[in-house]
């Protein structure tokens, strides 16, 4: 008995529909009409080994909106009919355009094979086209056929049938829409799967989307209420919320985002010829996307973005200091006399906390530069550019967005990986996102440049985040090649159009990962800052080598006095739990030209990297005898030297992720076994690499 299989016939008008769908069937068609219209509806038999295949010759489309007649048709015919596959008959000579339709057809996540037709027209205008390169990024069979000359058509039965019968596995692809539009996405779909017979019939993800877009059909099919929630209600608020962002119709976002997709992917499959009408975003591209220039012009303007951070943020970080030190000499003044609870608020919390929130300017303009280059398109572009140069050291494009998102904070570039599908590259990405330098890290860098290298500020720290994207690149490199070895899957890199940012966009995202760097400091900062302050507070009276009451009895001159308690402050601190941790540390560190100090301010960054900037002002506040609050600044430039500042800028780059980020890299690669290994490799590199900068710079006599 002959096997059947149904299948679907689609495409953009013109692109060659009715000869394939001639070529499949010969004779063996008849004519009719699509139930209750007459819109003509055209099927036939075709053959093939002991197949019996129904063809269905769908109406020709642009899309599968519920605004024409046409598209509802095709698009209920593949619903409810579910054909066992979809033929998407493409036009190769205007791919860009006609590939709109397939992105439609891969969202309702039916089998699809693609007729790339007219590839005779195509190569007349000059251009190449790699099919097989398009059949993996669009996770479908790809047959180049002309019509008109029956060519291909028995490689194109072949797919189908192979497709039919599930002989051919291809990779799934979704089309990705942003962070923003994905997290409103999973919003609705929740509400959505939550009405089986609903999802029986449609793919969750398209109804979202549909609903989204507005779709009246679907808006019907979803009306009322699941479980005492309106789902109509969620999709209005995250509409609203979408428009806020984007300061556009979330159907002209959504339709971007396909463009940029099929972009991405048309500018890598697709050769053109030298003379050809561009529109404005391709002219852009053509200069940012530059085989040659395309890096330079990503590092120029990531150093432009610290110029812009360190130039704008001097003035407000000036006020920031001068109020806070203000408010520690007015705070300590309310205090009748000296004890702990005047410490515990003036050394514990301004000090410790104080230090950290001066940063916050800088992280802030930072982020605005981040969120403006993303919100503009650019980032898009920067990953597609480093693709090239990504795909050698055998990971791709994609990998580049979690790393610029842990130029934010490290947890959502790690959680970002998701949309990784391959294991190896998620894995490998995952594993060197922490040498992306997250904001945390910034006042650790912003404190020491300010003492050391006022003058060269923004060159400095765009060394270190260039040492720490190399460091991710070279291991990256080795994990791929030692780790997880294996070739590299193929990717497709969205290239939204460019739009100029809206301010509201800009500030909100800014805002997003701003703030939770300011959540940090009212929580776990503080909270360390005050455990600092205790560890490094008691015991309360420790047993002084000397004795220094009497010997401040008995001081001549006030100069004299205040030596004495400076030197008393300081011996107690050496004397308190902080300093004998200090000591239990700083063998490690000493090599690396750190102090104790510095070793218990990096034991606590474990906790967030802040701290680091955190408990060095909490120990240095708490180890100075005077009343008078005096800039960290200045208590560092006095204790350190250059070198010793560029040792510890590399080691906080590199050293192990803070504890949240090793919690999530646990989450998302499910095993122990590689969180500890992020832990416990990074903190080496680091080590080797401080040692390096720091003996190397004695050596060369820096320090
Ligand atoms: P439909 O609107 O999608 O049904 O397209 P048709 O099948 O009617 O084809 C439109 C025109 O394109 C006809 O004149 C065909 O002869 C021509 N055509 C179909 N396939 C090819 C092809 O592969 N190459 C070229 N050059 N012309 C083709
Ligand atoms: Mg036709």
């Amino acid at each position: 008995m002959a096997k059947k299989l149904t299948i679907a016939l689609a495409g953009n008008p013109n692109s060659g529909k009715t000869t394939i769908f001639n070529n499949l069937t010969g004779a063996r068609q008849h004519v009719g009409n699509w139930p209750g219209v007459t819109v003509e509806k055209k099927e036939g038999i075709c053959r093939y080994n002991d197949y019996e295949i129904r063809v269905v010759d769908l109406p020709g489309t642009y899309s599968l909106t519920a605004y024409s007649l046409d598209e509802l048709i095709a698009r209920n015919f593949v619903v409810e009919e579910r054909p066992d596959v979809v033929v998407d008959i493409v036009d190769a000579s205007n791919l860009e355009r006609n590939l709109y339709l397939t992105t439609q057809f891969m969202e309702l996540g039916v089998k699809l094979v693609i007729a790339l037709n007219m590839i005779d027209l195509a190569k007349a205008k000059g251009f190449k086209i790699d099919a097989k390169q398009l059949s993996e990024f669009l996770g479908a069979p790809v047959i180049p056929t002309v019509g008109h000359k029956n060519k291909g058509t028995d490689e194109l039965i072949k797919a189908i049938v192979d497709m039919g019968n599930g002989n051919l596995n291809m990779r799934k692809v979704t089309v990705g829409y942003g962070e923003e539009v994905e997290e409103e996405l999973k919003k609705i779909e929740e509400l959505i799967e939550r009405d089986e017979g609903v999802t029986q019939r449609y793919p969750s993800r398209w109804l979202a989307l549909k609903l989204l877009e507005g779709d009246e059909e679907v808006i019907k099919k979803v009306r009322g209420k699941i479980r005492g929630t309106d789902r109509l209600e969620q999709v209005r608020k995250s509409s609203e919320h979408l428009k806020g962002i984007f300061g556009d119709d979330v159907e002209s976002i959504i339709a971007d985002r396909r463009y940029g997709f099929i972009s991405g992917i048309y500018k890598r499959v697709v050769s053109k010829p030298a003379i050809e009408r561009r529109t404005i975003s391709d002219k852009i591209d053509s200069i940012v996307l530059h085989r040659v220039l395309g890096i330079p012009i990503f590092l120029f303007l990531m150093w432009l973005m610290f110029k812009f951070t360190f130039t704008f943020s001097e003035t407000p970080m000036a006020w920031i200091e001068a109020l806070q030190e203000w408010l520690g000499n007015a705070v300590s003044g309310l205090f009748a006399e000296e004890g702990v609870l005047q410490s515990l608020v003036v050394d514990g919390i301004i000090g410790g906390v104080g230090s950290v929130i001066i940063f916050v300017p800088i992280i802030f303009l930072l982020f605005l530069c981040i969120a403006i280059l993303e919100d503009s398109g650019y980032m898009a572009r920067a990953a597609f550019v480093m693709d090239r140069f990504m795909y050698k050291i055998g990971l791709h494009g994609r990998s580049f967005i979690p790393m610029i998102l842990g130029f934010g904070c490290n947890i959502p570039g790690i959680m970002a990986t998701r949309s990784i599908e391959n294991k190896r590259d998620r894995f490998v990405t995952i594993l060197v996102n922490p040498f992306m330098s997250c904001g945390a890290r910034l006042p650790v860098y912003a404190l020491l440049i300010g003492c050391f290298f006022p003058q060269k500020a923004s060159t400095m720290l765009y060394i270190i985040y260039l040492i720490g994207i190399v460091m991710a690149i070279v291991m990256a490199k080795i994990f791929r090649r030692y780790l997880f070895p294996g070739p590299a899957a193929p990717f497709v890199m969205e290239l939204p159009p460019y739009r100029v940012p809206t301010l509201k966009g800009v500030i909100i995202h800014m805002w997003e990962r701003g703030v939770i760097f300011l959540k940090k400091a009212g929580t776990i900062i503080f909270a360390s800052c005050i455990l600092i302050w205790f560890l490094s507070s008691f015991p309360r009276n420790p047993e002084y080598s000397r004795d220094y009451d009497a010997l401040i009895q008995k001081a001549e001159s006030q100069w004299v006095v205040t030596q004495l308690e400076n030197e008393r402050a300081f011996e107690k601190l050496e004397k308190s739990y902080a300093g004998g941790l200090g000591r239990i540390i700083e063998p490690i560190v000493r090599p690396l030209g750190f102090d104790w100090k510095i070793g218990v301010g990096l034991v606590g960054g474990f906790l967030a990297k802040e701290i680091v900037v955190g408990t060095l002002g909490t120990l240095y506040a708490v180890g100075e005898g005077d009343e008078e609050s005096e800039a960290l600044r200045e208590k560092i430039k006095r204790n350190y030297t250059p070198l010793v500042a560029f040792s510890l800028m590399i080691f906080t780059l590199l050293y192990i992720p803070c504890c949240a980020s090793i919690g999530v890299i646990y989450r998302e690669t499910n095993s122990w076994k590689w969180a500890l290994f992020a832990a416990g490799y990074t903190t080496a590199i680091a080590w080797i690499m401080a040692f390096m900068v720091y003996q190397g710079g004695r050596l060369i006599g820096l320090g």
